[in-house]
């Protein structure tokens, strides 16, 4: 980013940034689409989603050329694993090795990182966590991830037209008014400064978009809604249509997704990788959040916890790193067809309640009476629906459950949601007595994944 807090990129006129910006984006962007991009995005595309099989098969050699490149390149790993990498065969196994804690790998990141020359140090601003060292692979296969995901729903990057909405660091400090976008010809892209979309400047934005015409359109998604917002208020119609929008984010409203999709005419897809540790997810054509299982493992621990390995992060392996992030598996197959694990956004509490299948909503405050009366023997106890048949009942702090107490709370459940559904009583053995998973006391995966594209654009 140096070039662009230089004088002479500031004091040039617009062209001649535009070619600057163009010319430094050259250089990375070779890193970024190099033959390494191009084989990954060929691979991607000959793959199948939705074949299980051959989906974990690759996980588990992606993994275990991580974990061998890890044991032999990184100082920290082949001190913490020894010899313990031969039993690991496939994700399942992972857990046998142990979980590294994020101050630790904060700490240790110098000997994390795989060993490579000298100079090459990477230096991170005060108060930031210390950056990912990637080697030029790493980034082109991440890069080929994100473009293999957009090529689903119909829009081929560099090819197409791109309108990216992105931190405007590449518009100088000193320039008021003007062009807040800037050319990457190479790339076929321009950059709208997202920190411009404000209601002064939004309507020469959008006569811009109408000059440049692009097939799609990505970027953050205050700019991209603030914009959705100008256009519906005044009825604007654009003389562009977008195959799609693609909204990164790790939270999508309903209501942020209508006002985009009705502004532009076109759906707009959800994607997030929150930082370079977060884990890879994407909205598949049911609208569903998927796990991209060919960039890595995500395991949900019982604490509610996520750990995280990353395929594409040889540079500086990230190997069951718990992050902070929160996430919900969602147990159940997604109309796509994927097998890529669905996750979601924790529910609020206060919203929170499980499905009768004769008797219609249980909030939770029911439940939480359920857990009040068995307060004595269980320590905490967690209600977790997947089907509208069934419900489990979690007992954390013990292992077996007695027969009886089973039977007790069975029946319980019965009395509250009808004698026409199945309940499941399982223990867990770990030993904490507060429960404080971000969940909390239920999880109610019934909307989850939505059933049909449809669903969403008819309410
Ligand atoms: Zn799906």
């Amino acid at each position: 980013m140096k070039l662009l807090s230089t004088e002479l990129y500031g004091n040039s006129p617009i062209y001649l940034q535009n070619l600057l910006l163009s010319f430094r984006e050259y250089a990375h962007s070779r890193k970024r689409y190099g033959m390494g991009y191009y084989r990954y995005l060929h691979q991607l595309s000959i793959m199948d989603e939705t074949d299980r099989l051959t989906e974990q098969r690759h996980q588990d050699l992606e993994l275990r050329s991580m974990l061998r490149h890890a044991a032999e390149h990184s100082p920290f790993y082949q001190e913490l694993y020894g010899n313990d990498l031969v039993d690991i065969r496939c994700a399942r196994d992972l857990q046998q090795l142990p979980v590294i804690e994020e101050k630790l790998f904060n700490e240790r990141i110098d000997d994390i990182r795989a060993r490579r020359k000298r100079g090459q140090a990477e230096t991170s601003e005060p108060g930031q966590l210390p950056h990912l060292w990637l080697s030029n692979l790493d980034l082109q296969k991440q890069t080929a991830t994100e473009d293999y995901f957009k090529k689903l729903h119909g829009a081929i990057n560099l090819d197409m037209k791109r309108a990216t909405f992105d931190h405007g660091d590449f518009v100088p400090a000193g320039q008021k008014h003007g062009a807040f976008w800037r050319d990457i010809y190479y790339l076929n892209q321009r950059l709208y400064s997202a920190e411009h979309c404000t209601e002064q400047f939004l309507s020469g934005i959008i006569s811009n978009l109408n000059d440049f015409r692009p097939d799609f359109i990505d970027g953050l998604p205050q700019a991209i809604l603030a914009l959705a917002r100008f256009i519906n208020e005044q009825r604007i119609l654009l003389n562009f249509q977008v195959i799609s929008i693609f909204v990164e984010t790790d939270f999508f409203a309903d209501n942020e997704r209508m006002e985009i999709e009705s502004a532009f005419g076109c759906s707009a897809r959800q994607w997030s990788m929150k930082t370079e540790r977060s884990p890879f997810l994407s909205e598949c054509p049911a609208g569903n959040l998927h796990f991209n299982m060919r960039t890595g493992v995500m395991e949900f621990t019982e604490k509610g916890e996520i750990v995280l390995t990353r395929f594409h992060t040889k540079g500086t392996p990230l190997i069951r790193l718990k992050i902070d992030e929160q996430w919900i598996p969602v147990e159940r197959p997604c109309p796509c067809g994927s097998v890529h694990p669905v996750v979601r956004k924790p529910q609020k509490p206060t919203t929170a309640f499980l499905q009768s299948r004769s008797r219609g909503r249980v909030t939770s405050l029911y439940l939480a009476t359920i857990q009040e009366k068995f307060q004595q023997t269980v320590p905490s106890m967690q209600f977790v629906q997947n089907s509208i048949e069934a419900i489990e009942v979690w007992i954390s702090g013990i292992a077996v459950v007695p027969a009886q107490l089973e039977r007790d709370i069975i029946q319980e459940m019965a009395s509250i949601f009808g004698e026409d559904m199945r309940f499941t009583v399982k223990g867990r053995s770990n030993d904490f007595s507060k429960e404080t998973g971000p969940a909390g006391l239920i999880i109610n995966n019934l909307q989850f994944p939505r059933t049909c594209q449809s669903d969403s654009g008819m309410g």
